[in-house]
């Protein structure tokens, strides 16, 4: 029995898929880029939306995260920062045709959590401790 151990390679696979640079030639491509709320399509002027990005590049490439600072690369979607947007985009879906990808739980909480802490700064948190009856007896 003289069965040696084939020992692969276990490295990333360099597949080299060279790209070739598709350079646009004669067109003056400066888009200007409007940030439209993807859920009632009116642009967020100053108020500032939320930007949901899908990552375009790293570790975690397609993910989709709410980009706090904005400094993500990355396909973005942009939202109002107000629960109704947040809740009609996930409603309808908004932001996975938007960023052409299903966008996690998270994300939605993210959200919600983002506008929901704008809307009620001092909610009253709901006791943890419910199901204990106050008396008995
Ligand atoms: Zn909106």
């Amino acid at each position: 029995m003289g069965t040696k151990a084939v020992i692969r390679a276990a490295g990333p696979v360099a597949v080299t898929a060279v790209s070739v640079a598709a350079t646009p030639v004669g067109k003056p491509a400066r888009r200007v880029p409007v940030r439209t709320c993807v859920a009632c399509r009116t642009s967020g002027g100053k108020r500032g939306l939320l930007r949901v990005v899908r990552l375009g590049a790293g570790e975690s490439v397609g993910t989709v995260v709410l980009d706090a600072t904005g400094k993500k690369s990355g396909r973005g979607a942009y939202l109002c920062p107000t629960a109704e947007c947040v809740a009609l985009a996930l409603k309808q879906k908004k932001l996975e045709r938007s960023l052409k990808t299903p966008i996690g739980e998270e994300v939605a909480k993210a959200l919600r959590a983002a506008v929901t802490a704008a809307d009620t700064e001092f909610a009253a948190s709901p006791s943890e401790n419910e199901g204990i009856p106050p008396d008995r007896g």
